[in-house]
């Protein structure tokens, strides 16, 4: 199985070497609103070795702190696919809605939910942090190593 997806306009596909979508989480941040123009932002965790992106990837540095994230958009319809971040290097953050399966995404973790929408009612039991999530917890709710 190869798990695909891509930009709104097509001229961007990406292939992910996975054989299953697998659990993403969802960020609620005020940054995440303004970026998705959404009410939280959806992402997968995956090795940056494992995308593979063909089209006109452009590349939009943002530093804050002592960090920076690379995030590559389509350079035609500028949706945005996945970024990196100088602070977690080797590892991609990827866009989950723009998976062409995107109806196969399970949320299994939310961070950052002391800025959730209020009419958003979290699932039963959904792990959720105030803010950030430790590293370690986020990996272990996404069930990765
Ligand atoms: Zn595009
Ligand atoms: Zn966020």
């Amino acid at each position: 199985m190869t798990i695909t997806g891509g930009c709104r306009c097509g001229a961007v596909r990406y292939e992910l070497a996975i054989d299953a979508v697998p659990p993403a989480y969802a960020c609620h941040c005020l940054q995440c609103q303004t970026w998705s123009g959404s009410a939280f932002s959806e992402q997968l965790l995956l090795r940056e070795d494992q995308v593979s992106v063909t089209g006109p990837v452009v590349r939009y540095d943002l530093t804050t702190e002592d960090r920076t994230s690379q995030q590559r958009m389509c350079g035609i319809c500028h949706t945005r696919l996945y970024n990196t971040n100088t602070r977690r290097p080797g590892i991609a953050v990827i866009r989950a809605g723009t998976l062409d399966d995107s109806h196969l995404i399970d949320v299994a973790a939310h961070i950052w939910v002391k800025r959730k929408q209020p009419w958003l009612a979290l699932p039963e039991g959904a792990q959720a942090w105030p803010e950030s999530a430790p590293p370690a917890e986020l990996a272990a709710a996404l069930g990765l190593g």
